[in-house]
């Protein structure tokens, strides 16, 4: 059975008029998360993990429980930063171990880390750091671009390339501690690690010093090393441990959220919230689309039938509202057959109505139609004029 003893103190330092730092440790979990945001965001962003974290890993105590409970934290810190602009834009790292419980009920302990907090293990009088950091300079250090020497003192060795709160596709590294009894973890945030060497973290966190007084020194090397980051050490001390039956290392890529609601009332309470703003949000996006869409609609039957034109119909003269060619589905519509017969026409004209003979109005084709008849009449000998009737009466 895996147990281990433990000591933790977070500072707020000589430099920041806050502690955005939490912390959180008793015999099963040990975290720390470094919030970041101003209007004192980073703390509520550092403060929604631990708790998020503690909770969710209290009810599932596998790999994949506390894997998920900092994907929840996630969600939570990217849901509350919507819900409150003033917070827009908080963040915050996370690294933890966790006693985790395999499929065969061993016991043993997994770290996860996102950011550039710290965890070190300490054997012998030797330090090795189980973490990496999620900055561009450690990055490019593991692409070859910088030496570590280099990263140290790079501008963007302070620029995370992962932090919680970002988005919601998050990739966490975990993996299994391989440790034996009288190791210890330190798990710290940079306002720790950036202050002291290597040699100083050996100094001050080996046994056989006290868990307590290497927590408080750590603490006080930080601040007398200038304090310019909020300080945070968490210092374990294992009396035994079983060994993990799979070991794990890997990096966890987030899922989609789960459907069913968090333990955590707020978080369910935001989650309905963008659940309703969702509908909302679409329901107005349909109503604009049929609006802009009935618009569209009644423009083009406007334009459809805004024009009246002559035709021929069968052999006499009609007038058609609409477009002679059409549009769209409104093809024309005849609205008056007048008693004029094509042949009736001059030669001209004739081939002018074959055309279409558009006018503006019933009343103007009409019209139209009367003068082309009368010139007509006009070139007529007298006998042949009998054979004509007026407009009015073809109307009438
Ligand atoms: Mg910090």
């Amino acid at each position: 059975m895996t147990h281990w003893r433990y000591a933790s103190a977070t500072d707020t330092g000589l430099v920041r008029e806050t502690n955005q730092d939490a912390i959180y440790v008793d015999d099963t979990l040990a975290v720390v998360a470094d919030g970041m945001g101003g209007h004192a965001a980073g703390e509520v962003a550092s403060a929604l993990t631990i708790d998020l974290v503690c909770r969710n890993f209290g009810e599932r105590p596998t790999w994949e429980g506390l894997f998920r409970a900092i994907e929840a934290a996630n969600r939570a810190i990217i849901a509350d930063a919507r819900d409150n602009p003033e917070r827009f834009g908080m963040g915050t790292t996370v690294i933890a171990v966790g006693l985790t419980r395999d499929a065969a009920g061993v016991v043993s302990p997994t770290l996860f880390n996102v950011g550039d907090s710290r965890a070190y293990q300490l054997r012998d009088g030797a330090l090795r750091q189980l973490s990496e950091d999620h900055s561009v300079a450690e990055e490019w250090v593991r692409m070859g671009r910088l030496t570590s020497e280099e990263a140290q003192v790079h501008p963007r060795r302070h620029q995370l390339t992962r932090a919680l709160g970002v988005e919601d596709e998050l990739q966490v590294d975990v993996s299994s501690i391989d440790a034996e009894a009288g190791d210890r973890i330190l798990l710290c945030s940079d306002g720790l690690s950036n202050e002291l060497s290597g040699e100083e973290l050996v100094r001050l966190a080996s046994p056989p010093m006290p868990l307590e007084d290497s927590v408080s020194q750590l603490i006080d090397a930080a601040r007398q090393a200038g304090g310019r980051d909020n300080i945070s050490a968490i210092l374990l001390e294992f009396d035994d441990v079983t060994v993990a039956t799979a070991p794990i290392k890997k990096t966890m890529k987030s899922m989609p959220a789960p459907e069913e609601s968090s333990p955590r009332p707020n978080a369910s309470f935001a989650s309905t919230r963008r659940r309703r703003r969702f509908t909302w949000r679409v329901w107005l996006s349909v109503a604009v689309f049929l609006l802009v869409l009935g618009g569209c609609v009644l423009v083009v039957h406007w334009y459809a039938y805004s024009t009246y034109y002559l035709g021929d119909d069968a052999g006499t003269i009609a007038v058609y509202q609409g477009q002679p060619s059409g549009v769209l589905w409104y093809k024309p519509i005849k609205v008056l057959d007048t008693t004029y017969k094509a042949a009736q026409l001059r030669p001209a004209d004739r081939q002018e109505l074959i055309a279409t003979i558009e006018e503006p109005t019933l009343a103007a084709a009409k019209g139209q139609a009367a003068a082309l008849h009368g010139a007509w009449q006009m070139g007529q000998t007298p006998s042949n004029a009998t054979t004509t009737t007026t407009l009015k009466k073809a109307a009438g």
